[in-house]
């Protein structure tokens, strides 16, 4: 994988993905992903993307202050 911004290559790993909602605060752990070497860029594939997406419809749902989900562990 290349990184979007550079093109320096992008090595596999995790990540924390916060997503904020209003008064709300998202944190999904343990997010595959790729980080740039240069500039550290994060970088999710298209798949990645759409599963967060979902975890964070349903934590709205949940209606906390913060939510705390692993990736892995997600409905
Ligand atoms: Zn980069």
């Amino acid at each position: 994988m290349l990184c979007t911004e550079c093109g320096a290559n992008a090595d596999k790993g995790y990540t924390t993905d916060v997503t904020v909602l209003g008064n709300c605060l998202i944190i999904v752990r343990n997010v595959p992903c790729y980080k740039c070497i240069e500039c550290n860029k994060t970088i999710y594939t298209a798949d990645v993307i759409k599963r967060l997406e979902e975890i964070v419809e349903q934590a709205k749902k949940m209606m906390q202050e913060i939510s705390i989900i692993d990736y892995g562990k997600a409905a």
